[in-house]
């Protein structure tokens, strides 16, 4: 998209927000761990579920940057909205080009484009978090059929999610990258169960242990086809997981140029000692600083994600970007929850949720650590 259209997009989805999910619906949501189906089938018809997606398969084409600019806006509410775009653009659309085998671009892509599929990501698991080279849940192939024996932590979204992009093992263990796939499983199908684990940020839903037992799925089900059978580590590692470093970017960004402004206004609002808090130089300072730290965010969010664009290798600047944004904007979350006070520690304001999720943020989507020893593995730091 050209400059004006990312422009007419952004003001766009800025009204939509604005009217469609004021404050009370945005503390209701969170309160219930959901999200609004009805708003988000808006969206999807509005298209903006095929920036992920090419036009071949009823996408718009695939356009990265307007796609943030879309989690970007959305996120400005919390993760009510942005939370299932990306479940459907990002962790399906984008997957699914990047390593579905034709027959599944063909049967996914166009429903996916239009909004009406949702996948969930199955990657950690209970003794799995930075390292998905030891992922325990295990795969056979039994004939035309996977079956599938484990069990998958933190998977967000299996609740409503119609796959789970689910990494699994078919080998020994020692083997750690070289038997890996990913498959795509219903989490409708009989001997898949989920517990559901009580957590503090991005509630737009639950995120649930989910137990596969005997579970039996097609192999037409392995992403890529069964020949990319023991081929996932690849997927895991390419242009797909750098988009990954974005999207989550994205909403992070979002999220904190909501406490941002929040917190400028509410500091020119609030009165004590006979004029605006924002008339203390030392809240003031805060502000700017907030606001600074904020703008180095957003630079290093769309230069990434016009790499990515671009199709230019970003392996480096987009684990940057996700190790600078998701610290950063934990400091702009402390530095907005300060100059708010009592009132941020209430949920009759957006401060106290914007808090627990941008404090989230360098553990969600890789962690920090994981990021500078990725960093530094590809800028070739010796060790
Ligand atoms: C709300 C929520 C939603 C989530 N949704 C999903 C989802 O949908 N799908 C999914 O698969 N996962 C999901 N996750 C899991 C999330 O991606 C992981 O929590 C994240 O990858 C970090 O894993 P961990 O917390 O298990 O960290 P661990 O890997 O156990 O690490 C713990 C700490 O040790 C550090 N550490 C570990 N190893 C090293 C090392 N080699 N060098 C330096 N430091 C190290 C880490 O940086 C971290 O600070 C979700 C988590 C939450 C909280």
């Amino acid at each position: 998209m050209d400059t004006a259209s990312l422009s007419e997009l952004r003001h766009n989805l800025r009204r939509f927000v604005a009217e469609k999910a004021p404050r009370e619906k945005r503390r209701a949501w969170d309160r219930t761990h959901t999200w609004p189906r009805e708003l988000f089938c808006e969206l999807a018809d509005m298209g903006l579920c095929g920036l992920t997606v090419s036009e071949e398969y009823g996408g718009l084409g695939q356009d990265i940057v307007a796609a943030v600019v879309v989690i970007e806006e959305l996120s400005r509410v919390g993760a009510f909205l942005s939370g299932p775009y990306i479940h459907c653009a990002f962790y399906g659309g984008m997957n699914i080009s990047e390593n579905g085998s034709d027959a599944q671009k063909a049967a996914l892509l166009p429903k996916l484009a239009k909004g009406e599929l949702l996948f969930a990501y199955g990657l950690s698991e209970p003794d799995v978090g930075g390292d998905l080279s030891a992922v325990t849940t295990r795969a056979r192939l039994d004939g035309d059929s996977v079956v599938i024996d484990g069990a998958k932590r933190w998977c967000t979204g299996a609740d409503f999610a119609d796959y789970i992009y689910c990494l699994v093992r078919s080998g020994p263990a020692e083997a750690k990258r070289k038997n890996l796939s990913f498959v795509l499983i219903p989490p409708t199908a009989p001997g898949v169960s989920l517990t559901p684990i009580e957590h503090i940020n991005l509630r737009y839903t639950l995120s649930s242990d989910v137990h596969f037992e005997n579970v039996r799925i097609p192999a037409a089900n392995i992403v890529g086809g069964p020949e990319k059978w023991n081929r996932g580590w690849s997927m895991l590692a390419g242009r797909a997981l750098d988009v990954e470093k974005i999207e989550i970017s994205a909403a992070a960004f979002g999220v904190a140029q909501a406490a941002v402004e929040d917190a400028w206004a509410y500091a020119q609002e609030r009165t004590q000692f006979g004029k605006p808090i924002s008339g203390h130089q030392a809240v003031r300072h805060a502000l700017v600083d907030a606001r600074t730290k904020l703008e180095a965010c957003r630079q290093m969010l769309y230069h990434a994600a016009r790499l990515a664009q671009d199709g230019a290798p970003c392996a480096v600047e987009t684990s940057m970007a996700k190790l600078f944004i998701g610290e950063t904007v934990a400091e702009i979350a402390i530095i907005c929850q300060r100059i708010v006070g009592a009132y941020a520690l209430s949920d009759a304001y957006d401060m106290e949720r914007h808090v627990r999720d941008l404090l989230g943020m360098a553990i969600v989507g890789g962690s920090s650590n994981m990021q500078r020893n990725n960093i530094a593995a590809l800028l070739g730091l010796a060790q």
